[in-house]
């Protein structure tokens, strides 16, 4: 069991590397700061209106390193769901940690890791 008020992020930064959904008003927020061709839509479903934050090799465009550990370039304006994760609207979550095979499901953790 994780605890929102006892939580502390360790830059790992494996929740950076799966697929982010983002939304129309996280995409205005990103391009008013001058970034542009940063979305791809769902590679796994064809026609679909889901848009995703593009990335490099394994990670998000936006994650950047400093040796192991991993931050977020955009963090000020970063997307919702990047805002919420790993809660959401939760205060404690039944998983061991914070990863995100642990806090989606695996199935879930494998679609948003296959590409
Ligand atoms: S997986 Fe957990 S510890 Fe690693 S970057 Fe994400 S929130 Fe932080
Ligand atoms: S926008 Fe930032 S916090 Fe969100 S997935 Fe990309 S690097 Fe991680």
């Amino acid at each position: 069991m994780i605890s929102k008020k006892e939580f502390s992020c360790v830059d790992c930064g494996k929740c950076c590397q799966i697929m982010t959904k983002v939304d129309s008003s996280d995409i205005e927020k990103i391009e008013m700061r001058g970034h542009r061709d940063f979305t791809m839509k769902n590679p796994l479903r064809g026609g679909d209106s889901e848009v995703y934050l593009k990335r490099v090799k394994d990670d998000c465009i936006f994650l950047g390193w400093k040796g192991e550990k991993s931050y977020c370039t955009i963090h000020p304006y970063r997307p919702k769901t990047c805002r919420g994760y790993p809660f959401f609207d939760h205060n404690t979550l039944d998983v061991k940690d914070c990863l995100p095979e642990n806090v989606l499901g695996s199935s879930v953790f494998k679609v948003l890791r296959q590409v």
